[in-house]
């Protein structure tokens, strides 16, 4: 076929009715890996015919999730409402042709007439009335796509393979409203057949709207692309992700710390897979996508495993990197990052166990606070009067101590232990809520480090 020998041309369509849902996200990722896989374009098409529904917020939000993202586009954004002119112009060419026909129908007589249908055991569609309808009343109309009475249409799907239609199941298409603007099916058709798209991949809740689109070609003389469907991304409970299972809008995962890597990998592996791996870089997805590994049934979004993953690429980023990422994260709860305190060397130290960027500053915070605000059980439980004089004297060990680097400090602290027959476990909890207000941190020694001698001298005041 001619299309083998082209360069391929994919598109991403979506609608601005929303922000990028993350269905959205991985219907323009595998777009993207077939577009980059074989040196072919990507478009970014926006779908804006619904005037009501469609804001260029939600146009910008779009794009923001995307470029977020790294899923560039070669051509566009082209937006349907500028070809409006140029869906007329098809629509007239389908009237002459005798191929469409105004219909005067209200849609209560046709409802009238459908459910007439189902009393009769017939499956209720548009009954063709107006086909032979005097095309000259001055009478509201939308114009319809006369479908073929017989026959069927096949989707030669590359994902779920053939899908075949029954022509005389297909209603006659509406292809321009009465308020005189086309449709979807209608828009899409002569879109994806001048922009010259080889390969239409999305989901597969418009697998039924492709027997009709192929009609359209048809009718239009163009060729038909490849189509292939994608099987829906599913919540915990194996029913259609929706913001029941949380949150679905690809900047949310942004606001909550996770890396743009993490989620192209987290979302290629739902419903692809190539053997048992699960860490791919964005190469090697780009090496490795076909449609023959796209799976038939839906995948399941698995927050824990979007957790290890961002934890996986979390970790392998170095420490000047996750400091410029981090940054917004502490700046947004008013935090100022200040020379005093080497943050790259503390990222080092909370790196291993933080999932999210937001997990990382918030492990962070403590070193940026002016003073450490300690909870009443805490203080109850580990700030006694004897761990009290320990953290006076303590302080008064490492005041003179002039080297605070983590070695130096650890021995330091732990001569100054053993003499006074005590172990370090009677000493480093009381040391660690006295510092961070917490009980959990990094080691004793390397937080003081990074501390510095000031900030350590003056926490251990304020509670001694
Ligand atoms: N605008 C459509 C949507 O957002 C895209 C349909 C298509 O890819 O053909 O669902």
């Amino acid at each position: 076929m001619a299309q083998e020998t082209q360069t391929p041309r994919l598109r991403f369509a979506p609608s601005p009715t929303g922000h990028l849902h993350i269905g959205g996200a991985r219907t323009a990722l595998f777009n993207w890996l077939y577009a980059r896989q074989n040196k072919g374009t990507f478009v970014l098409r926006i779908e804006d015919t619904d005037r009501e529904r469609s804001t260029d917020e939600y146009v910008h939000s779009i794009m923001a999730g995307m470029e977020w993202l790294q899923l560039d586009w070669n051509e566009g954004p082209l937006h349907q409402i500028d070809r409006m002119d140029l869906y007329k112009s098809y629509v007239e060419k389908l009237l002459n042709e005798g191929k469409a026909y105004k219909c005067f129908c209200t849609a209560e007589e046709i409802d009238v007439r459908k459910k007439a249908m189902l009393a009769s055991g017939q499956k209720p569609k548009y009954d063709g009335l107006c086909r032979n309808a005097n095309q000259n009343q001055q009478k509201p109309f939308c114009i319809r796509f006369i479908s073929k009475p017989e026959g069927t249409t096949i989707v030669h799907d590359l994902i779920k393979g053939d899908v075949s239609f029954e022509n005389a199941e297909m209603d006659d298409l509406v292809i321009q409203r009465t308020d005189g603007t086309p449709t979807y099916n209608f828009c899409v058709v002569i879109d994806d057949a001048l922009m010259r798209i080889t390969h239409i991949i999305r989901g597969d809740d418009h697998l039924n709207n492709t027997p009709r689109q192929i009609l359209l070609y048809e009718a239009m003389g163009f060729t038909p692309a490849k189509f292939g469907h994608l099987p829906m991304i599913l919540g915990s409970d194996k029913t259609r992700l929706s913001k029941r299972h949380g949150a679905t809008s690809v900047l949310a995962y942004r606001e909550m710390g996770f890396l743009p890597d993490a989620l192209i990998n987290f979302l290629a592996r739902i419903g692809w897979s190539f053997g048992d791996q699960e860490i791919f870089s964005r190469e090697e997805l780009i090496e490795k996508f076909s449609f023959e590994n796209v799976g038939t049934s839906g995948g399941v979004f698995n927050q824990e495993k979007l957790l290890w993953l961002n934890a996986h690429y979390l970790k392998n980023l170095d420490d000047k990197t996750l400091q410029v990422m981090v940054t917004p994260f502490l700046e947004k709860d008013g935090f100022r990052i200040s020379p005093e305190i080497p943050m790259d060397k503390a990222i080092h130290l909370s790196k291993e166990r933080s999932r999210t960027l937001l997990e990382l500053s918030e492990a962070l915070k403590f070193y940026l606070h002016q003073s450490v605000t300690i909870d009443p059980a805490l203080k109850e439980k580990f700030l006694t009067p004897l761990a009290i004089e320990l953290l006076r004297e303590l302080s008064h060990q490492i005041e003179t101590h002039s080297d605070f680097s983590e070695t130096s400090l650890k021995a330091k602290i732990d001569e100054w232990i053993t003499g006074k027959g005590l172990k370090l476990k009677d000493v480093a909890q009381p040391l660690r809520v006295a510092l961070t207000g917490s009980t959990v941190s990094p080691g004793i020694f390397e937080l003081m480090a990074v501390l510095g001698k000031e900030k350590v001298i003056q926490r251990l005041k304020a509670v001694s």
